[in-house]
């Protein structure tokens, strides 16, 4: 089909649980060729080679497929499972999952190409980027995605957006203070905030307990992985909402990362 190389793609997704389809590999060289074009003209990334994009953007954003708890949600709401049966969360639903700083569309972007009933908004305060998704979200024809053009902090706090998704995931925007702040307001009762960490997890994680106390989490899960056939580190970290976030959460614009809670 194409001069790159698939076979390699498919074998890392395997890594993480995902068999690709050859829709969904379609769609990603799609998505890449777009990314390499737009990119030509605006600054989306800096990884430009398609097996490191493969690796780095796709992949990596396809690690959460391994938790137990994101992928028993996924499939309970596409009928594949009866995990979770009987509980009010998961009942009559379509998922949602809000990608907080999606940047050129990661992690988003990579899981509603893998789970195409997922209902996703796409967030981040540049709107370049913003028209770069919409592109991406016609060409690709995905359906029941939608982007936000704006900051994290001003759409936490109206009604439509606060407490009503099963899920918030961000990459690379902020510290875990900070980025927990701007997240967990999104998230649902029961539902799960994750965010995609390199190895030095730990550090952040004893300056971001006491945000993700106050504003209503729980660390429910640590993962601490390899990208596949590599020696590169990553972590996620998944915090379950079991509280609603006080209504002074998130705080004005810009301050969440300049007085980080601690
Ligand atoms: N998540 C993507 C990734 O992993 O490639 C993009 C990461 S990029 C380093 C950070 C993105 O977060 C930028 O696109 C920036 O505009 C966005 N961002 C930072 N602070 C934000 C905020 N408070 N609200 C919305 N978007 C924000």
């Amino acid at each position: 089909m194409s001069l790159y190389n698939m076979e390699d793609f498919k074998k890392k997704c395997k890594v993480f649980g995902i068999d690709l389809s050859e829709v969904q590999i379609e769609k990603f060289m799609d998505y890449y060729k777009l990314l390499i074009e737009w990119n030509s003209f605006m600054n989306l990334t800096a990884i430009t080679d398609f097996e490191e994009v493969v690796l780095k953007h796709f992949v990596d954003s396809l690690a959460v497929c391994q938790m137990k708890e994101f992928f028993d949600i996924i499939k309970f709401s596409e009928g594949k499972s009866n995990v979770g049966d009987g509980n009010a969360f998961l009942e009559n639903k379509q998922v949602s999952l809000i990608d907080v700083g999606t940047g050129a569309g990661f992690p988003g972007i990579p899981l509603k190409i893998i789970y195409p009933d997922l209902k996703v908004t796409l967030l981040d305060s540049l709107n370049k980027r913003i028209k770069f998704l919409n592109t991406i979200i016609d060409e690709l024809n995905l359906k029941n995605a939608e982007t936000i053009h704006g900051r994290a902090e001003d759409f936490a706090k109206q009604q439509s957006y606060r407490e009503q998704y099963d899920f918030c995931v961000s990459r690379a925007v902020a510290n875990l203070s900070t980025l927990t702040e701007l997240c967990l307001p999104f998230v649902k009762v029961e539902g799960y905030f994750i965010s995609y960490k390199s190895e030095k997890l730990k550090e952040e994680l004893s300056a971001g307990e006491k945000a993700i106390k106050i504003l209503g989490g729980k660390i429910e899960r640590q993962e601490e992985y390899l990208l596949p056939d590599t020696d590169i580190k990553r972590s996620l970290l998944m915090i379950r909402k079991v509280n609603d976030t006080p209504k002074k959460y998130p705080r004005k614009a810009g301050t969440p990362a300049k007085e980080p809670i601690s």
